[in-house]
């Protein structure tokens, strides 16, 4: 499974999550929503199950639209209040089992259900009788009902409050588990996304900047981006306090004229007369996924691999 949008590529394993994660205007959700082809990618390609659906049209795209959900960060304005939880969570079916008796839409719909910790007795309420959670927990189980291969989860935890945050990425990662789902999980909060994610890529004014395992990522952060990032983090661990707050200065630029070179330049710390010039190559990094800033080149990194020689 793979897209991209722009110069953006992301790959995203069978089975796997990987967290998209940057501030809100990055392009994240659009990438989500590319993935999904629930919009065109302005170019690059769209790759589902080895299969490139870019240029897919709707006839084409149909037999794809079960195996692929969005799950959506509002859950009060992504289900229409005026219908019943049957009806949301059977939605999805229409698509997939047309000639479906009523009885057994009913009987997916409440097998859905229980796999989100609800059941039949709630198939005949509204959305607007259940808490947030709950709701989110309806919007999971409409997701669920086609049996899908991929959920993009966006910002999908985001708007709740934290002991039921964790309840619901807990149910995440025990359907994760069950059905064999495979998340794009964008957040803003990159302690959030580490949490659930094998994979991490960092995405600033549309294009990714960094990207790699999750853990090395979080510890050992290679792009400035990154490191802003998380030096936005609380932290509980005295030894971690110490970490130095970087504040970004100014604002995000608009994405319809990016700065030329590197796109964070107008707003990191280390600019130099390079970033300007020239677009930043993407260079591995130690412990796995890459970076791309022109720090992690040239003299700095020739000296760094120079050092391990011994010479
Ligand atoms: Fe900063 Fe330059 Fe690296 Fe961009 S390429 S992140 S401006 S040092
Ligand atoms: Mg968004």
């Amino acid at each position: 499974m793979l897209t991209a949008v722009d110069h953006v590529s992301i790959a995203v394993p069978r089975h796997r999550t990987v967290g998209l994660v940057g501030e809100s205007g990055s392009g994240k959700s659009t990438l989500g929503r590319a993935v999904l082809r629930l919009t065109a990618a302005e170019s690059g390609r769209v790759a589902f199950d080895g299969v490139d659906i870019t240029r897919l049209g709707g006839r084409g795209l149909r037999p794809l639209r079960p195996r692929m959900h969005m799950i959506f960060q509002d859950p009060y304005s992504s289900l229409d209040p005026s219908w019943t939880v049957e009806d949301l969570v059977a939605e999805p079916l229409g698509a997939a089992r047309k000639g479906a008796s009523r009885a057994e839409r009913r009987a997916a719909v409440v097998e859905a259900l229980e796999h989100v910790g609800l059941s039949a007795a709630h198939l005949n309420r509204y959305a607007q009788q259940f808490s947030g959670g709950q709701r989110q927990r309806i919007a999971i189980a409409r997701a669920l009902v086609t049996r899908p291969d991929l959920v993009v989860c966006d910002e999908a935890v985001s708007a709740l409050d934290v002991s039921t945050r964790s309840q619901i990425i807990n149910l995440l990662e025990d359907l994760q588990r069950d059905f064999g789902l495979t998340y794009l999980f964008i957040a803003h909060d990159l302690a959030l996304v580490r949490h659930v994610s094998d994979w991490i890529a960092v995405m600033y004014l549309g294009s990714i900047v960094e990207e790699g395992p999750a853990q090395r990522v979080y510890e050992e952060p290679a792009h400035p981006y990154t490191r802003s990032l998380l030096s936005a983090i609380p932290r509980l661990d005295p030894a971690e306090r110490s970490r130095e707050r970087i504040v970004l200065s100014g604002e995000l630029p608009s994405p319809l004229a990016p700065p030329s070179g590197c796109r964070f330049r107008t707003r990191c710390p280390h600019a130099m007369e390079v970033c300007a010039a020239e677009v930043p190559p993407v260079v591995p990094a130690a412990g796995g996924g890459w970076s791309a800033c022109h720090l992690n080149t040239g003299d700095g990194g020739a000296a760094a691999a120079l050092d391990k020689s011994g010479a």
